[in-house]
């Protein structure tokens, strides 16, 4: 492997066309299409001949066009994703009028009435 492209291990584009691969070969063996099967095997061959390849700098080229192209899509995805997880909009965040401890209350319940936990003063809001 010395000298190769995969031995610097798995690329973003290479990873990327192991999904496609992996999906293609799943829903060709289905539909059993003759002609769709050629399908995963080209993206076989395509990911071996970018493991083997000795042009190193043709390959890089190929995983930062691969990035640039999917940049958009990419970032929108990760945002899905850290919404999800830390919850950006489930909370809404309100100061207690009175003693001005920040309360969470969770969003899209309407009008509610909010019981500060350390004044025990009550106000409306809408979450
Ligand atoms: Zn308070």
């Amino acid at each position: 492997m010395q000298g190769r492209y995969g031995a610097y291990g798995a690329d973003r584009l290479t990873r990327f066309l192991l999904i496609v691969w992996l999906v293609l070969f799943v829903v060709t063996s289905f539909l059993r299409v003759r002609g769709l099967q050629l399908l995963p095997l080209l993206i076989l061959v395509y990911m071996y001949f970018r493991l083997m390849s000795r042009n190193i700098p043709a390959r890089y080229k190929e995983n930062e066009t691969y990035l640039r192209m999917t940049a958009g899509v990419r970032t929108r995805l990760n945002g899905l994703k850290r919404k999800r997880v830390t919850g950006d909009n489930a909370y809404h965040i309100y100061t207690c009028p009175n003693c001005s401890q920040k309360i969470r209350i969770p969003s899209g319940k309407g009008r509610i009435m909010v019981h500060c936990p350390r004044c025990s003063n009550e106000f409306l809001k809408v979450s």
